[in-house]
């Protein structure tokens, strides 16, 4: 074992590989073994699982995913960090590195391909908090074929999407396909360089495909949150609006927040 994570090692690699830790790319290095171990526990991945790790940085999570997973395959944007992930990870067997944006992964077809040998394919990730969303509404609106997502994300932003009060398109998308839980704090300090703020582990569980036209209808009735549903859905359904909120029993002076899952999916059988 390397033990990747362990401060010295840390350090060493980036230190012999003067690396400084990009902002654009959202890098805050994972430098403690034991949260790593932790946040490797509450996925319960196991051998028959293949696990798609988005941005490795300098593979502390990913040697650990290797241990107990049967297959790491990882997306990295930064190819600054090629010769750093060849000399911690080159020998391990079961990764795949890929240099690539995320954003642009077929995932869909890329599952498809693990699941071909493997029982579950699921997501692990210490994600760029600036691409947070993004990322998020990339994987569900793929409808690939996913058991669950756990992702490291700020502390405000897994207390908001697991917060049953608040509504916002992220938060249906994934309340449309599973259901979501913060399974555990992360402290700022276990990061280098420190973010600002403390972050979290969520963990979202899959369990039915998703509605693609449910995209067009949620950011349509999100676009300015404030006005009525029918304000809102007037410049995707124009003069039938009102017909169409009413045989869906939605009231037309609602706010978007106030509508749940079920009536949005329902809007979509009238795209
Ligand atoms: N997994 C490492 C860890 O826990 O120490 C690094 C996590 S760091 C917060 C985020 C990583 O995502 C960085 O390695 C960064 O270069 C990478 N990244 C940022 N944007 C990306 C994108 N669009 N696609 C793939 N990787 C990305």
């Amino acid at each position: 074992m390397k033990d990747i994570a362990k401060k010295s090692h840390t350090m060493y690699l980036l230190d012999k590989y003067q690396l400084q830790a990009s902002k654009k790319f959202g890098q805050n290095f994972l430098i403690d073994l034991n949260t790593i171990k932790k946040i490797v526990e509450t996925t319960h991945i196991n051998q028959s699982t293949c696990v798609i790790e988005i941005g490795p940085g300098i593979g502390a999570l990913s040697e650990q995913l290797s241990y107990h997973a049967g297959h790491v395959v990882c997306y990295e944007i930064d190819t600054r960090l090629k010769d750093v992930l060849n000399e911690s990870l080159g020998e391990f067997e079961n990764i795949e590195i890929i240099f690539q944006d995320f954003l642009t992964v077929d995932l869909k077809k890329v599952v498809e391909k693990y699941k071909q040998d493997y029982q579950d394919v699921c997501i692990v990730a210490n994600l760029p908090y600036y691409i947070t969303s993004d990322i998020l509404e990339h994987i569900i609106s793929s409808g690939a074929q996913l058991t669950s997502i756990h992702a490291m994300v700020q502390k405000e932003v897994a207390q908001k999407l697991t917060d049953t009060n608040y509504k916002s398109p992220l938060i249906l998308m994934i309340e449309s396909v599973g259901d979501i839980s913060l399974d555990m704090l992360v402290s700022k300090n276990v990061f280098s360089p420190a973010p600002r703020v403390d972050s979290a582990i969520i963990s979202i569980r899959i369990h039915k495909p998703y509605e693609p036209l449910l995209t067009p209808i949620l950011k349509t009735s999100f676009t300015q949150k404030r006005k009525t549903i029918y304000n809102n859905l007037k410049g995707l359904f124009n003069e039938q609006t009102k017909n169409i909120l009413e045989e869906c029993h939605i009231l037309e002076n609602k706010r978007p927040e106030e509508l749940a899952i079920e009536d949005y999916l329902n809007l979509t059988k009238y795209l």
